[in-house]
């Protein structure tokens, strides 16, 4: 399987950000504590601005971009290039570079997972570049108006009109584009209540979107319909699709296998359960990170995005 270092977005670095607003919390602490928390979003879209976004070729016309933000499928031909997924707005350069070595096909079609920044930042440009945007309904409604996202201690802003995706769709949805057959489902709640996946049905390339992170510990988001649930189910519905020659594309982290999601599925139901387990029997959040519920896979998922702290507290926060 290959692997990259490229798509990390370093938390240290979140941290460090973090670390610097904190330094000047003296001149006005009160006011300055709520926005210190405000990192994740500010460092992420820094660091997509410098990340190296590399392709990877996957099977007959379909290749993967893996950067800072989430993981763009692209399937080229006659009919123009169609992605999945947009990436962070200023990872606008690396992610044009990227596709300009695939071939010189123009930008024609773009769907968009769910309506995360990291996902959708992109639907702009690209619009303007000449993808029209496809998504689920709720993708729409999310990027046309103010959205709080609590788990990231950020508001974002309503999306530009040529952000918005153009073409919606509620459940299920079929395209045709360079002798593909696209076959996208929208999920119940899970990682949103937006979340859609796409599989490239003659290349057996599945990508999940953000409902499967392969090597970091997902982010749950509460305020726009996730829950560990909902991930728990996504996941056994992707498992329940997945063949052994299958190619998985997650949100986040390299391409991943059946294996890779059968693991995911393991980690969020035990996960789960030890953390259910420790709150019925009255542990508080603190105690229960302090026990340490995660210890055997920290080392290989608590690197990325999420640390073990913010995973578990998604966790704590549904059970
Ligand atoms: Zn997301």
């Amino acid at each position: 399987m290959v692997t990259t270092s490229s798509g990390e977005i370093s938390r240290r670095k979140f941290l460090a950000a973090g670390g610097i607003t904190a330094a000047t919390a003296f001149l006005a602490p009160t006011a300055l504590f709520a926005q210190s928390d405000d990192v994740l979003v500010p460092g992420a879209l820094k660091e997509a601005a410098t990340a190296k976004v590399t392709v990877q070729a996957l099977r007959r016309n379909i290749s993967v971009l893996l950067g800072a933000g989430g993981n763009i499928a692209v399937l080229s031909g006659a009919d123009g290039k169609l992605l999945v997924d947009a990436e962070i707005v200023t990872a606008r350069e690396k992610v044009s570079a990227a596709l300009a070595s695939i071939n010189s096909d123009p930008i024609t079609q773009l769907i968009n997972t769910h309506w995360h920044f990291d996902h959708t930042g992109g639907n702009e440009w690209l619009h303007d570049a000449g993808a029209n945007i496809l998504a689920q309904e709720n993708t729409r409604t999310h990027l046309l108006k103010v959205t709080r996202v609590e788990g990231w201690n950020h508001t974002f802003p309503a999306s530009p009109s040529g952000a918005i995706p153009s073409t919606v769709f509620k459940e299920d949805h079929t395209l045709h584009a360079n002798r593909t057959t696209l076959i996208l489902k929208h999920y119940s709640p899970a990682h949103t209540d937006s979340d859609i996946s796409v599989h490239f049905v003659e290349a057996d390339v599945f990508h999940t979107g953000d409902t499967f992170w392969n090597g970091y510990y997902p982010f749950i988001d509460y305020s726009t319909g996730g829950s560990i649930d909902g991930m728990i189910r996504a996941t056994e519905a992707n498992l329940g699709k997945v063949t052994d020659n299958m190619i998985v594309i997650p949100g986040h982290g390299p391409v991943g296998d059946k294996s890779r999601l059968a693991f995911y599925r393991d980690l969020l139901v035990g996960t789960r359960e030890k953390v259910a387990d420790l709150k019925k029997q009255g542990k508080n959040l603190e105690e229960i990170v302090a026990a340490k519920p995660t210890a055997a896979t920290n080392a290989e998922w608590g690197s990325g995005f999420r640390s073990p702290k913010d995973f578990i507290g998604d966790v704590f926060q549904g059970v």
